[in-house]
C-alpha cells in the first residue's frame, strides 16, 4: 500500500461513519485543509496525545488495538473536559505499508470513532517509526467545560471504574504471567468515560482523566485547584483481579498504575446523593475515595490509620 492508498482507504471507510453524526465537517479529508463549524454559544475543546512504539504500546500489539486507543486516550482528555466529540486528525508515521496491518489498525480506529461519535477530519502520513498523533476537538457549551482548577475544600474525591486494573495487565504481560481478561481489556481497550464527564456538567467542581496513575493525576487537579486531598485506601475500588494482591502492592498498583483512562473528580457534599443517579447515567461504577482539604498535598491513610506512601509516583518519561 502507498501513502495516497492507506489515506484513500481511511477515507472510504470514514466515509459511511461520516452521515451517521451531525458534526460532519464542512470540508473534510482531501484538501490543503478542514473546515469547520461551531454552532453558536459553544466553544471548542482541543487535545492532543502521541503514541510511540515501545513507549505507549508494544510494536508487536494488535493492530486494530492500537487504532483503537490512540483514540480512545484523546476522548478520554475530551471526557475529562465534559465535551461532546466532534472531530479529529489523525498523524500517522508508519515503517512500512503492510496492507493487512493497516486495514487493521482502521477497523480499530473506526470502532472506537463510532463509539465516541467523533469525525475524521484530516490528518498527515509519512514513513518513519511507528508514531500516532491524535488531535481531538469537541465541543461544550460556552463556559460549561469541566477544569482542573475548581476544587474547593471539603468536596468529596471520586473516581470511576477500578483504577490499577492496565498496571495489572502491563506487570503480568511483562512477567510473561497469564494476564487476567478483564485487566488485559483495561489496557489496550480502554473505553473514554464520555457519558460520565457529560453527567459532570455543571456538577463537579473538577475532573482529570488518569493516564499516568490516580495519585499523580490527582496531585495535579489539587494543586490546580489550591487545596490538599485525603483518600482512605480502604475505599479504593475492588476487583477480583487484584483480590490475590497484598494489601501495600494492591494499593501501589491502584494509585501508581498509569494507562487507567478513568476519570477522577471533586463533587461537592450536597451530591453524594446524586452519585447512585449518575453512575446510571455514565454506566460505569463510582467510588467516593475521600474527600478535599484546605492546605494542599496528597495524604494517603491505611485502614490502620497510618500513612502510605507510594513507592513510584506516576509516570514520567525522561524520568530515568
Ligand atoms: P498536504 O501535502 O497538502 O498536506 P497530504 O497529502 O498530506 O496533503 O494530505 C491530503 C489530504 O489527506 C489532506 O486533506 C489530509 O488532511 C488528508 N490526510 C493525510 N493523511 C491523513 C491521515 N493519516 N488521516 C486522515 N487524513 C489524512
Ligand atoms: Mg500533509
Amino acid at each position: 500500500m502507498k501513502e495516497f492508498e492507506f489515506i484513500d482507504h481511511l477515507r472510504q471507510r470514514f466515509a459511511a461513519h461520516a452521515l451517521n453524526t451531525p458534526n460532519a465537517p464542512l470540508l473534510g479529508m482531501g484538501d490543503d485543509a478542514a473546515i469547520v463549524s461551531v454552532p453558536a454559544g459553544r466553544q471548542v475543546v482541543v487535545s492532543t496525545d502521541m503514541l510511540v512504539s515501545d513507549v505507549h504500546f508494544f510494536a508487536d500489539d494488535a493492530a486494530a488495538d492500537i487504532g483503537a486507543k490512540a483514540l480512545a486516550v484523546n476522548l478520554s482528555d475530551l471526557a475529562a473536559m465534559g465535551a461532546d466529540p466532534a472531530w479529529f486528525f489523525l498523524s500517522v508515521a508508519l515503517p512500512g505499508m503492510d496492507y493487512r496491518w493497516c486495514d487493521d489498525f482502521i477497523t480499530g480506529l473506526l470502532e472506537m470513532a463510532e463509539y465516541g461519535g467523533i469525525q475524521l477530519a484530516g490528518g498527515d502520513t509519512t514513513r518513519g517509526p511507528l508514531t500516532i498523533t491524535v488531535t481531538v476537538m469537541g465541543l461544550v457549551e460556552a463556559g460549561t467545560a469541566l477544569r482542573r482548577d475548581g476544587a474547593q475544600p471539603g468536596d468529596l474525591v471520586v473516581v470511576s471504574g477500578c483504577p490499577g486494573l492496565a498496571g495489572l495487565a502491563l506487570q503480568q504481560e511483562n512477567l510473561e504471567e497469564t494476564v487476567d481478561s478483564e485487566a488485559r481489556l483495561a489496557l489496550k481497550r480502554p473505553q473514554a468515560r464520555l457519558a460520565l464527564g457529560r453527567a459532570l456538567r455543571g456538577k463537579a467542581t473538577a475532573c482529570i482523566d488518569v493516564s499516568d496513575g490516580l495519585a499523580a493525576d490527582l496531585s495535579h487537579l489539587l494543586k490546580a485547584s489550591g487545596c490538599g486531598a485525603e483518600i482512605r485506601l480502604q475505599s479504593l475500588p475492588q476487583h477480583p483481579a487484584l483480590a490475590a494482591l497484598e494489601d501495600d502492592e494492591r494499593w501501589a498498583l491502584q494509585l501508581g498504575g498509569g494507562d487507567d483512562y478513568e476519570l477522577c473528580f471533586t463533587l461537592p457534599p450536597q451530591y453524594r446523593h446524586d452519585i447512585e443517579r449518575l453512575q446510571q447515567q455514565a454506566g460505569i461504577a463510582l467510588q467516593v475515595i475521600g474527600e478535599t482539604r484546605a492546605g494542599s498535598g496528597l495524604k494517603l491513610t491505611r485502614p490502620d490509620g497510618g500513612e502510605f506512601s507510594l513507592p513510584r509516583f506516576g509516570y514520567e518519561h525522561f524520568s530515568e
